[in-house]
C-alpha cells in the first residue's frame, strides 16, 4: 500500500488516500473514480509532498526488515555455538562418521559437519536421521 496526499486543483483541498500501486492511482484517475470530498471535482493530483512520505515508510520497512534479520542471525549463532559445544566436529567425515555410529553402535556424543543433499538422501534411506540446518560462517555479520 501507498499513500499519496491528493490535492484538489480546483478547491485546493488535501487529503490522503491509500492505493495498493503507483500505478493504481493512474489508473483510478483515468476513469473519473478519485474525487474531491469537498467539490466534487475530477481534478485531483498528487501532491509534491508524496515521495518524501513514501520513501520515509519504505526506509522503516527496510530497518524493521534488516532487525530481524539480525534478529534470526543471532539465533542461529546461538543455535551454532550450543551444537558447536556439545557436538563433536567432523567436518567432511560426517556421512563416514554417521555411518559408523549406526552400524558399530558407536557411543557419541553426537557429530556434526557437512554433507551434501544426496548424502543425506542415502543415509535416510539407511534409517539415519539426520538434520539439516542451515549454517552462516563466523565471518558473515
Ligand atoms: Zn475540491
Amino acid at each position: 500500500m501507498i499513500k499519496y496526499k491528493l490535492i484538489c486543483k480546483k478547491c485546493d483541498n488535501v487529503f490522503d488516500s491509500w492505493f495498493s500501486s503507483s500505478r493504481e492511482f493512474d489508473r483510478l484517475k483515468k476513469i473519473n473514480l478519485l474525487i474531491c470530498s469537498k467539490c466534487n471535482s475530477y481534478k485531483i493530483e498528487k501532491s509534491l509532498m508524496s515521495p518524501q512520505i513514501i520513501k520515509q515508510e519504505k526506509s522503516k520497512i527496510n530497518e524493521n526488515y534488516e532487525k530481524k534479520i539480525k534478529f534470526l542471525k543471532n539465533k542461529m549463532r546461538e543455535y551454532q555455538k550450543f551444537i558447536k559445544n556439545n557436538f563433536d566436529y567432523v567436518g567432511d567425515n560426517f556421512t563416514y562418521e554417521a555411518r559408523s555410529i549406526h552400524y558399530n553402535k558407536k557411543k557419541s556424543k553426537g557429530i556434526y559437519g557437512k554433507a551434501t543433499v544426496e548424502d543425506i538422501e542415502n543415509l535416510k534411506e539407511e534409517g539415519i536421521e539426520t538434520q539439516n540446518i542451515p549454517w552462516i560462517e563466523d565471518k558473515e555479520n
